[in-house]
């Protein structure tokens, strides 16, 4: 039962209430009946307008406790504005447009909302890629080449993984790297990719060893081919191409390379539900991932990527 709204006139007759937008998590967090969180019991009685009480351990939880809106004090229907707006933005979100479509005053606000947001797009160790996947790693922003495994200034590395699709491309899953070893590529293969997949790989040595883990490695050596590494693996750097001109368009080349991994999740949720036809299917599916996806505040989000590095804004630039 996938129940959404067709159009932005649905969408407004639907959520335009608290009431609505809160029914509507409901039957998608529980979707057959609550459960209490605690104790398993179904039983349950609802406490003021907000709350509702076990009725057996007399747990009191909300439909939003323990999901990315736990804690929110902006009601419910501007985060269902919030969403719809992203789900409907052909190339993708940026801080500064949320902030103008809802008359935020806040910059922050709008940005620690996408961010929010986008940790219910893709949930690691969820809906693994499988059946034959090409994997590589690629350099975004800066102008230099850089040395495989090395790490630059400007440069980010991310590590990409795309299913093969016949000739086209099934669904896909990347992040950014600390560097190209085969402990952090490893790391990414067995959280994006069903074991007993196939990896498609070139002669990198930091894939080796994915066999022990469980996965069918093949490797392609480019040595001796006049084929450059597209033609191997042309579903990745397909994908790699597609994410530079995204990065370019809609973020105007300028990501920070600390938020980096939080775009490359926004991507791939964009990407991997590029042929559904319809918008309101997005909100669907991102209000029901948003649901099951614990909570993240703007300090865990800002020290998150702290401690990952403070490096400058990356500048992203087409090939
Ligand atoms: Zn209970």
């Amino acid at each position: 039962m996938e129940d959404y709204p067709r159009n932005l006139s649905e969408f407004d007759a639907r959520f335009g209430t608290e009431t609505a937008c809160r029914a509507y998590l409901f039957q998608l967090r529980w979707p057959e009946g609550f459960r209490c969180p605690l104790c398993g019991c179904s039983e349950s009685s609802p406490v003021r307008t907000v709350l509702v009480r076990c009725r057996k351990c007399r747990h009191q939880t909300s439909v939003t406790a323990g999901t990315i809106f736990q804690d929110t004090r902006t009601p419910l229907r501007f985060w269902f504005q919030a969403i719809w707006w992203v789900t409907t933005q052909k190339n993708g979100a940026s801080a500064l447009g949320l902030r103008r479509v809802l008359g935020l005053k806040q910059y922050q606000t709008a940005w620690t909302w996408l961010h929010k947001l986008r940790c219910a797009m893709v949930r690691p160790g969820c809906d693994l890629l499988s059946g034959r996947v090409e994997v590589d790693e690629a350099y975004v922003g800066g102008l230099e080449e850089g040395l495989r495994g090395r790490k630059t200034e400007t440069k980010a590395l991310i590590v990409v993984a795309a299913e093969e699709d016949g000739a086209g491309i099934g669904r896909i899953r990347m992040r950014l790297i600390a560097d190209a070893s085969a402990k952090s590529l490893h790391a990414f293969v067995e959280e994006s990719v069903a074991v007993g997949s196939i990896v498609h790989t070139d002669g990198w040595a930091g894939y080796p060893g994915l066999t022990d883990k469980g996965y069918v490695h093949e490797a392609t050596v480019l040595k001796g081919r006049k084929e450059s590494p597209s033609e191997l693996l042309p579903r990745v750097h397909r994908v790699i191409s597609l994410l530079k001109r995204w990065l370019i368009g809609t973020h105007q080349g300028a990501v920070s390379h600390k938020h980096l991994d939080y775009y490359l999740d926004e991507f791939t949720f964009r990407f991997n539900r590029r042929t559904s036809t319809s918008r309101g299917k997005l909100l669907f599916r991102l209000v029901q991932q948003a649901v099951t996806t614990e909570p993240a505040t703007y300090d865990a989000i800002v020290r998150k990527t702290r401690r990952r590095n403070d490096s400058p804004k990356l500048q992203v630039v087409a090939r």
